[in-house]
This record gives C-alpha cells, structure tokens and sequence, in this order.
C-alpha cells in the first residue's frame, strides 16, 4: 500500500491518478466534495475494489471556464 506521498509522486510523475492498493489506472469516480479551500474526490478501484479518497487543495482562480 502506498502510503499518502508516494501516491502523490506516482500520480503527478504519470500525470494519472492509480490506486493506492495495487497501482491500477482501472478507477471509477465516485462523490465529489468541494469546500472553499479543499475537493475530496472518491475513487473505487475496479481490479481490487480498494476505496480511497483524494484530496485536492485550493492552488489558485482563472477567468472564465475550462472549455469542455
Ligand atoms: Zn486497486
């Protein structure tokens, strides 16, 4: 299990977010919480079924919105 920093890392090097667990890319987005200065993003690992939360923090604000 990886614990919170070498998550970080790996996630960030792959420019992906894996599972904690087994470093699966097979991820389901779950809930969303967003507060003012945090988002909480839940993830459900298809290959082991590990639940895991991540947690985002507020780094800064840009006019208009992302083009979807
Ligand atoms: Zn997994």
């Amino acid at each position: 299990m990886l614990d919170s920093e070498q998550w970080r890392s790996l996630v960030i090097a792959g420019s992906q977010t894996l599972c904690p667990a087994c470093r699966s890319t097979n991820l389901t987005i779950g809930a969303c919480a967003i507060g003012s200065m945090t988002v909480h993003q839940e993830y459900v690992c298809e290959d082991c079924q590990h639940e895991f939360t991540a947690l985002f923090a507020l780094t800064g604000c840009y006019e208009g919105h992302t083009e979807q």
